[in-house]
Formats: C-alpha cells, structure tokens, sequence
C-alpha cells in the first residue's frame, strides 16, 4: 500500500486536481493507494471565519461554494455533474447551518468529489471517513480502525480519505491542528505499514529555507527524521511537525515532492545521518532559526552570524545555542534581510560542491573517465560550479583509496600498490568512508557487482553504471535498487547501457513520466551486427576484424546470438515501465543453434566452411510493440530485419546506433541515431550522468 497526500494548491482548480489524478493513477498501477487530501486552498481559512460568524461569512461561503461548483462544472458531465453537485449543495447547507467544526467540511468537500473522478476513471474507489477512524491523541485506536477499514475492502484500489479531520475521544467532530493533513496522512500509513508515504505539495520538497521568502532557496535531498522534526517544529511549514513520529515508528520514509514538477525526486526524510553542519534556516514568531547537525564549532558560528548582521545593520538579540539549532530573535521587520545574509553565508558560499567518484573497473572505459575527468575539471568546474575529485579506483584485482583525490596519472602507481579487492571489499571501504555527495561508477562488466548498489544508494552514495549486465538482472532486483536510489535520495544513472552516449534512456523515460504512450520502440543497438551488416566483406572476415577491434564480447557468439541486445531491450522495456523480464523477449539469434556449441575455434572453423551471407539492407532489430493481448501488454521480439529506404535504419553506417520510438506524442517516430560505441563516447555519457 502506498499513501499519498495532496496539500490545497495541488487541488485548488480542476487543472490541478487532473494533474494530481495523473499521479495517482500511475501509482495506483504499481500497488493500492490511500490518497489523503487537504481541503482546497484558502477553504480552511474561510471556513474558520464562517464558524466564528466573523463579519461577512456569508460572502464567505457564496464564494467559497463557487469554486467548488466551478470544479465540479469542470471535470464532470452529464449525470455524474447533477449527482457531484446535489452532494456539494447538501454539504454546504449543513455549513450555513455553522455547526461545531465547521472548517472539518472543507476536507470533506474536495475528497467526495475527487473520489467519484476517480470512480468515473474506472478505478475501484472507497471513500474513508476520518470523523469515525482517525481518533485524537489516540494513535492505537486510530491504527486498529484503519487497519481494519482497510482489511475488509481488498478489491478496492484507491481509498479516498479525508486529511486534518477526526474526531475526539467524546466522539465529536474535531482537528489535528492547522496543516495537519500531513500528519492524517502519516497516521494511515503507519496503520496499514505502508511502503510509500509521499506528501505532494507546492515546492519540490523540503529546501534550506522558505522559497517565498528566498528565491534562492535549494531542495535538501535527504534528512533525517530528526533534522526534518527540527525544521517543521521551528517553521518550516511544508511539513507539520507532528507527521514525523509516527513515520519513523513505523520506519516509513516521507518523501516530500512537487505536484507540479513530479519528476523531480524532492526530499526523503529517513533512517538518515545527516552531513555535519548546516541544515537550513527557518523562521517563527520572532525568531530565526539555523538548523544544524552534529557538534559544530560554536564560536566560529557565533562569530559568522556577528558579521552577517552587522553588515546588514540588524538589531538583533542575543544567540542561543542548542543542540541541533541556533536560535536568533530579530525584528519582523528585518527578518527577510536577516535571513538573505544567513542563508548566503551558510548554503550559497559553502564549499560544498565536491563530488567523490570511485571507479570500478580501470579496462577502456574506466581508464577513458580518469583521463576525461583530468581534461575536462577547468570546464566541468566552470560550467556546473561542481568539482569532480578521483577518490577511489578499483580494477579486477585491487582497489586504491584516496579521500582527498587521486591525479590521472597517480592511478596505476596507486592500484599496483592498492589492496586485495576480493569481493565487495572496495565497495565495504567506500561505505566505511561515510562520504558525502559522493558517486560509485561501475564501468565493469561483472554479473555480480550490482549486489553492492543497494548498499551503496542506502549509505547515501550515488551510482553511475555502464555496466548493462547490472541493470538486466531479474526485476525485482532491479526494482529493488530503484527503490533504495529513492529511498535515500541519490541517483541511479544508467545512461550509458544503451547507446553510449545517445539520449535513449532519458528520452524514454522523458514520455514515461509525461505520460506520453509508448506505442514502439524498435532499437538497433548491437554495433557487432550493424557493423557487420554494413560491411561490404564476408560475414567471417567482418566478424574476426570486429573481434580484433573489440567491437565483440569476448565469444562473438553473445553478440549474435542476441543476449547482448536482450540486456539492452530490457533496460530500455523497463524505462518505459514495461517490466521485462529475460523470458518475455522472443530473440531469433542471427545463426542457427548449430553454431552456439562447441568453443569459439570450433565456431570460426564452422563459419569457413557454411560462409553465411547477410545483405546490406538487413538489421538486428529489438523492438517492443504494443500488444494489449500480451501479459505485460507490450510484446518483445530480437530478429534480423530487412529494412528499405523508407526505414530510419537503413541509413546506420558502421556501429552507429539508433532507436524509433513512437509514441501518442511522436506518431511520426522519434529517431536518435549516432555513435553507439567506443570508450571515450561512453566516459562522456557517464560524466554527464554524474554531472546533471
Ligand atoms: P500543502 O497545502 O501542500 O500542505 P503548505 O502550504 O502547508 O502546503 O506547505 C508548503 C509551503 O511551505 C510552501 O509553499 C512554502 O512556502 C512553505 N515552506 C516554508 N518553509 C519551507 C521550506 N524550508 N521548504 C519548502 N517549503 C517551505
Ligand atoms: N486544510 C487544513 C489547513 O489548511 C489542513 C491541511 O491543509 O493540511 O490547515
Ligand atoms: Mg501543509
């Protein structure tokens, strides 16, 4: 089960509210969902002045039951438009009424409507009412009632539940508290031990102070519980504070992202240790706040919050110290200003803009990234502010350490002088460093050394592959280590598996998320064959002069039997949220079975004496069609092709790649075609994946 929380902005219009059921449909796809909302925006506030009887409220509610009738006008027709709006009419003769708790109707307004869209959409929907489940100050009886709401509904695929709204232990209607749909959101998690809460909101995610107050502001991609606890309670309105212990009771991870920017990964709030040092800044009532981690060096803080102030001619009182915070009252006046100068002096000017990276696996490609990263560090640092630093290396049989950096040249003294790397022990020391903004790139090609990513993205480490033998594994491994980069919020860049350094991946996963129907994608991508394909000698001397040029694996026979392109179609299958598995892909290999037995000497000795002839116009095709009939509604196939002129494949030279992909977006196909080998290619696709 996963829980997902939309604040008032994200469901504010019918445009939003259709963008918010985007995401929930496409989560609902993946597993069974609990969506919490919040009332629309601004609904709370007027409810609450209604309530009060506070001078014009009836204007209050007119306007107020306009913009819910505008929505329902909007995203309902027919039938479903009288029936939404009978509710919403009935709903808001009960708050003209101004009973007890009259803001409570606001979260029931938006959840009913958004309940029946969904029900009109075809999803098996459940409305939850909060009033009966969610107890105040009573988390055990609140978990034993939604657990078993939950447990009696098993055909439902989303329960529509109202957040901020319970009632108390007298049994009458009641609130958590202001923002408190967060917490409503938490409680329902922790009850049915969710895998997923995620909090959608208006700001991708949690960010080192207040965007409205500084456009400068910037996303913290991981915090911990704590860390997240000590921002919310001192300000940080985009979580409420009383969310997170329940999440950390129950081990649930909050990831705080953008209804509308959903792509991008936000912040989690974990099982994390955070960086030592500055967290972010808050502000409440008539203090401001720096939130910090782990002992910090409290004269020189206290001398550096001096300066910024006295530059800026605050009055401020005196600083208080405390663990984890630092708490400085300034005039409200003044705090805009006060809170520029700090978050300059803490998260704009600190040097914090140095990536690690330990590369395993030192052949064409690894040796390729040492030599780049030294070439390009001027421009790298000019261009992305960010300074690449070499701080670990391994190849097959040691592994060389270095915190501070290892020069290009240093490299092959220092792997001679390295440590035994038997196993996982490169990956062990790299954990062991506990390194920030740190990137592990694999340019192996082991069938084994995928087993490490988890570990290595849960210790905060980001991965960068070019290793497709660990992308094309079973796919619960693969989705295993999908979740654990989301989990702790790093990245897992794969870019160059397929195609080197073309755009394949990205541009696939660019109509995954945009919702862009996938209607083909037909890859050419094993060089090997195009190469082949394209020459104008015999099969045999093509393939050996191929082989000289370590354009093959190692035997040939992996190339034209198809596994190659196999790993490459299940890594592009899976982008496009095909899960794939080896089995699914129907490969006709380029030669009979005959020729895949025996040793590679016995395999050449075949070759001369059958000479198989291939034409010019024919290409080692994998595509992935379509096909509602299919399990996975899509099928997947690797054959040779004969292709015309007419066929965007017809024109590859030599082991250039390309990729056709239609979608409802690109009817007429999009191609992407160029260089789908070579070391310095694929270093250049890996460098942008650790970059971007
Ligand atoms: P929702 O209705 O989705 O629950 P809220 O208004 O409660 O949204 O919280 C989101 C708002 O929190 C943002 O629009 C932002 O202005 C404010 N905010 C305050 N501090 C922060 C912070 N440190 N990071 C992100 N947003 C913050
Ligand atoms: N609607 C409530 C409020 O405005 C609860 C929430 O949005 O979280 O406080
Ligand atoms: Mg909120």
């Amino acid at each position: 089960m996963q829980v997902l929380k939309f604040g008032g902005t994200s469901i504010a219009t019918a445009t939003n509210i259709s963008r918010v059921l985007d995401i929930v449909g496409a989560a609902a796809r993946k597993d069974r969902v609990i969506l919490v909302c919040s009332a629309i925006s601004g609904c709370t506030d007027s409810l609450l002045l209604v309530g009060a009887g506070a001078v014009h409220y009836t204007d209050r509610i007119s306007e107020l039951e306009d913009r819910h009738r505008e929505i329902i006008t909007r995203l309902f027709t027919g039938a479903q438009r009288d029936e939404a709006l009978k509710e919403c009419e009935d709903i808001f003769k009960q708050i003209k009424q101004r009973p007890p708790c009259t803001e409570a109707f606001g979260e029931i307004l938006s959840t009913k409507i958004i309940a029946r869209k969904l029900a009109c959409d075809g999803i098996e929907v459940q409305w939850l009412d909060s009033r009966k489940l969610v107890i105040k100050d009573d988390v055990k009886a609140t978990y034993a009632n939604i657990a078993s709401a939950v447990e009696q509904r098993r055909a439902v695929r989303v329960f529509v539940a109202p957040g901020f709204i319970a009632r108390d232990k007298e049994g009458s209607v009641t609130t958590l508290g202001r923002g408190g749909s967060d917490y409503s959101a938490a409680l329902y998690a922790a009850a049915v031990g969710a895998s997923s809460l995620q909090l959608w909101t208006d700001v991708p995610g949690i960010m080192t102070t207040n965007p409205k107050d500084l456009p400068q502001a910037r996303t913290i991609p991981r915090l911990s519980y704590d860390a997240a606890w000590r921002l919310a309670e001192h300000g940080a309105k985009v979580l409420y504070p009383p969310t997170v212990k329940p999440a950390q009771e129950a081990g649930i991870a909050i990831e705080i992202k953008n209804t509308f920017d959903p792509s991008n990964p936000g912040t989690v709030v974990g099982d994390f240790k955070d960086a030592k040092g500055w967290i972010g800044l808050a502000r409440k009532d008539d203090f401001i706040y720096l939130v910090t981690a782990g002992d910090i060096d409290t004269a020189s803080a206290r001398t550096r919050i001096n300066g910024v102030l006295d530059r800026r001619c605050i009055t401020w009182d005196d600083i208080s110290f405390q663990d984890g915070l630092i708490g400085i009252k300034v005039p409200f006046d003044q705090q805009k200003e006060a809170l520029k100068g700090l978050h300059r002096e803490f998260f704009e000017l600190e040097p914090n803009r140095t990536r690690r990276i330990f590369i395993a696996g030192y052949g064409a490609v690894g040796k390729a990234l040492v030599k780049m990263i030294g070439d390009t560090s001027m421009t790298v640092t000019h261009n992305s502010g960010k300074t690449l630093r070499i701080a670990g290396v391994s190849n097959s049989t040691h592994y060389a350490i270095r915190p501070g950096g290892l020069m290009p040249w240093e490299v092959d003294d220092a792997l001679a002088s390295g440590q035994d790397a038997s196993g996982d022990a490169f990956c062990k020391a790299i954990i062991g460093l506990e390194p920030h903004q740190a990137v592990f790139v694999d340019c192996t090609d082991s069938e084994a050394i995928y087993k490490q990513y988890e570990a290595l993205l849960e210790a905060g480490i980001s991965v960068v592959s070019s290793n497709r033998r660990s992308l094309a594994v079973p796919y619960a491994d693969y989705a295993r280590m999908k979740t654990a980069a989301l989990q702790s919020g790093c990245f897992l860049r794969y870019e160059t598996t397929v195609g080197a350094a073309l755009p394949f991946l990205e541009s696939i996963a660019m109509s995954a998320n945009s919702s862009d129907e996938i209607i083909s994608i037909e890859a050419v991508v094993s060089c090997t064959l195009n190469y082949i394909f394209s020459s104008k000698d015999s099969f045999i001397d093509t393939l050996r002069k191929a082989q000289k040029e370590g354009l093959t694996e190692k035997d040939p026979r992996t190339d034209l039997g198809g596994r190659d392109a196999m790993r490459k179609l299940i890594i592009l299958a899976r982008e496009a949220g095909v899960h794939l598995e080896e089995k699914d892909v129907e490969i006709e290999p380029v030669l009979d079975s005959s020729f895949f037995e025996g040793s590679v000497e016995d395999f050449y000795a075949k070759l001369e004496k059958a000479e198989p002839r291939f034409g010019r116009n024919q290409r080692f095709v994998a595509s992935l069609v379509k096909d509602p009939s299919s399990p996975l509604g899509y099928k997947a196939s690797i054959r040779v092709q004969t292709v015309d002129e007419s066929h965007p494949a017809y024109w590859l030279h030599g082991t250039d790649n390309a990729i056709i992909v239609r979608s409802t977006f690109h009817p007429s196909p999009l191609v992407i075609q160029g260089a789908g080998e070579g070391a310095r290619v694929a270093a250049s696709s890996i460098l942008n994946d650790i970059l971007k």
